[in-house]
């Protein structure tokens, strides 16, 4: 399963889907992204991963061919109201351990046998859970134990139930083959984004699927002293070259990267100083003399992992791609 939610971790659903279209099951969160796929022409299964939450939600999920993800006895209640019609298929989700959805282990079998008996269920349900900490690979690390137990808490849950099993996300796939089982569902990985911390998308093999780039729109010579951006929090060392680039948390680049963060203009590694601000940033130039306006400004990339930028802000390199905004234009290559 391609999990394609949050129009494709920032990369455009439709685009994405497209890319991905030898999976066998996309993974979206919400019902709008499966009407966009559906809307796009693509017909492959889709998975709503976080379920429905209202009985209205039923008949746009028969009608638009959508899976759904069961986690809680309300759901299990409403589909059991919801009478014939098209069988709706279900992946039934257990806690194991993360507290975020799923029924309790001991509650498995009975939410099986409802959904099983209910005529809007549809043959074959699958059973699924979610780890918490599979980016954890170091077998003596808590993460590591948190997901050996979560793999045995699983397999005692769904003890004699048939179906199809799904646990991995992308760190599973990674790191923990024997969880593999029938379904896997990676996200990050299909974007060349590491999901393990303090590691990139390469040291796995993977290719960022992003380039975010700018350009310079002003190259000033800046006295020795003088002070940078808003708050003056970078002061330059001596007389020196500075770039403006347009592009700022506006566009989704994060307003946190310090003074520092890598940038590359034309080709040559610097980085960036004083604050971000909406629309703009300040480059250091110096080290790249021939710099002009209109050279290219990557902000990440192949050459530039999304985690480096990730990792001085404060956040993950998923959360970067996700808060693209509108304005910035898209260019496939
Ligand atoms: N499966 C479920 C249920 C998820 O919620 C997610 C994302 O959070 C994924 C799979 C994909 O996770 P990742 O992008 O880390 O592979």
């Amino acid at each position: 399963m391609a999990v394609v939610k949050a129009d494709g971790y920032g990369h455009g659903l439709e685009r994405v889907a497209r890319a991905l279209e030898g999976a066998d099951a996309f993974g979206v969160a919400a019902l709008s992204d499966a009407d966009r796929l559906r809307a796009a022409g693509l017909s492959q299964p889709i998975v709503l991963l976080s379920g429905f939450d209202e009985a209205d939600d039923l008949p746009q999920l028969r009608r638009l061919g959508v899976e759904t993800v069961v986690h809680h006895i309300s759901q299990v209640e409403m589909l059991e109201q919801a009478g014939d019609g098209d069988p709706i298929r279900c992946w039934l989700k257990v806690d194991t351990g993360m507290h975020r959805l799923g029924f309790a282990p001991e509650q498995v079998h009975q939410a099986h046998a409802r959904l099983s008996a209910a005529a809007s269920v549809a043959d074959g349900i699958v059973l699924m859970n979610h780890f918490a900490s599979s980016d954890e690979f170091d077998p003596a690390s808590p993460g590591s134990r948190q997901t050996r137990e979560q793999q045995r808490a699983f397999a005692a849950a769904i003890e004699g139930l048939a179906g199809a099993r799904s646990l991995a996300n992308s760190a599973a796939v990674l790191g923990w083959p024997d969880a593999h089982a029938d379904w896997i569902r990676p996200g990050g990985l299909l974007y060349g984004i590491s999901a393990v911390d303090g590691r990139n998308g390469e040291d796995f093999g993977l290719r960022p699927a992003m380039t975010l780039s700018t350009r310079l729109i002003a190259v000033n010579a800046v006295r020795k002293g003088e002070r940078i951006g808003y708050a003056a929090t970078w002061q330059c060392p001596e007389d020196m070259l500075i770039g403006v680039a347009a592009i700022g948390y506006g566009d989704g680049y994060p307003r946190a990267a310090p003074s520092g963060t890598p940038v590359r203009v034309a080709g040559h590694d610097t980085q960036v100083i004083g604050r971000v601000s909406m629309d703009l940033m300040t480059i250091d130039l110096r080290g790249i003399p021939q710099a002009k306006v209109g050279d290219p400004v990557v902000l990440w990339g192949p050459e530039l992992p999304v985690e480096r930028i990730a990792q001085v802000s404060g956040t993950i390199g998923y959360e970067l791609t996700c808060s693209i905004t509108r304005r910035v234009r898209f260019v496939e290559s």
